[in-house]
């Protein structure tokens, strides 16, 4: 089968490999229709993730249909339609029994990092009965591919720990497909501010569309003080949805008393923590790792078509034009890129 394929630091290729077997019985073989590439996986292409070995098939986003099962799995069989979690998670050790799917001990995030994933014609996914999710038949393919990962990652980590509330005044660090998805999700809690702070104009155009009340770019403009002209106290809670220094800092400095700052982005480097300024403040700093305990939800949402989900998705290519759809999203603001899907015509 034709896959994509990790080879250290800036090489990545299309390749052939064997097409997966079941391995252990709750394990299942699950023939990809679409996936998706993921800033995640930009950041091991560019060598965030030295852990990630050589010949490691990338991708942890997607939907496809049950191929195979092993005997113990009960929840599916052949011929499902299933969205692919970008957790895996046994259900049954004491992170999965407090909904910490993200810290399962025989799972966790683990596909197209620490086994082969979803960037590829067939894929195994372990704990199948917990890890996969039936998908309505209302639900298009290519927005399924969405709650893989970026909107239970936008809801849980960021409006979920943020604790969102109505009324609230909100800003959304990066507009991104994850901060999209924070943007989209926090409007079930109804805040009455929603900031969206980028650099790319593009993406705040978008972000207005979606839903933001305020857009600022921080390319032309100083951030923080133009969240201060629009809420002269500070914001309730800020979301942080890149994960480098600059955007941290601008959280840091954004917030009110009593807020929380919930860091989604995934950081390669230390940032500064303002200690000196925040320890009088009250703050509820929160940072994770997807669960996925709110992906059934999601879907639900998802299925009734209120949300617009169809907008993030920007490009669509065939899974064996993926090395060209790599270099499309790592230039994703010349391209005018968020989400893009790849379909596996084989
Ligand atoms: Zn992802
Ligand atoms: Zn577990």
């Amino acid at each position: 089968m034709k896959a994509l394929v990790y080879h250290g630091d800036h090489h990545i290729a299309l390749e052939e490999k064997p097409k997966p077997q079941i391995l252990k019985p709750t394990d299942a073989i699950v023939r990809v229709l679409k996936t998706t590439i993921c800033g995640t996986d930009l950041g091991i292409y560019k060598g965030k993730n030295p852990e990630v070995a050589d010949g490691r098939i990338l991708g942890h986003e997607g939907v496809g249909i049950v191929e195979e099962v092993g005997e113990s799995v009960t929840q599916f069989q052949k011929g499902d339609k299933v969205l692919i979690s970008c957790v895996t998670s046994c259900g049954s050790c004491d992170y999965c029994k407090k909904q910490l799917y993200a810290h399962c001990r025989d799972g966790g995030w683990i596909l197209g990092y620490m086994i082969d994933g979803v960037q590829a014609e067939y894929v195994r996914t372990p704990h199948a009965d917990n890890s996969l999710y039936r998908i309505p038949q209302t639900i298009d393919d290519e927005v399924a591919v969405l709650l893989s990962d970026v909107l239970p990652t936008g809801h849980e980590i960021g409006v979920q720990y943020g604790n969102v509330r109505p009324g609230d005044a909100i800003a959304i660090v990066g507009a991104g497909p994850v901060g999209m998805s924070v943007l989209l999700t926090a409007q079930f809690y109804s805040p009455s501010i929603i900031i969206m702070i980028d650099m790319d104009e593009n993406r705040l155009e978008l972000a207005r569309e979606l839903g933001a009340t305020h857009t600022i770019n921080s390319s032309t403009e100083n951030a923080v003080e133009a969240v201060f002209k629009i809420v002269s106290e500070g914001v309730d809670v800020a979301i942080e949805a890149v994960g480098i220094p600059a955007t941290w800092d601008i959280c840091q400095q954004i917030v009110k008393p009593g807020a929380h700052i919930a860091n989604v982005g995934v950081h390669g480097v230390k940032v500064d923590f303002e200690i000196q300024k925040l320890w009088i403040k009250n703050l509820t700093i929160t940072t994770g790792l997807v669960n996925t305990n709110t992906t059934p939800m999601l879907m639900k949402v998802a299925s009734s078509n209120k949300l617009p989900l169809k907008k993030m998705i920007t490009h669509r290519f065939a899974l064996n034009e993926i090395e060209q759809a790599y270099q499309v999203f790592l230039n994703g603001a010349k391209e005018k890129a968020m989400k893009i899907i790849l379909s596996n015509q084989a």
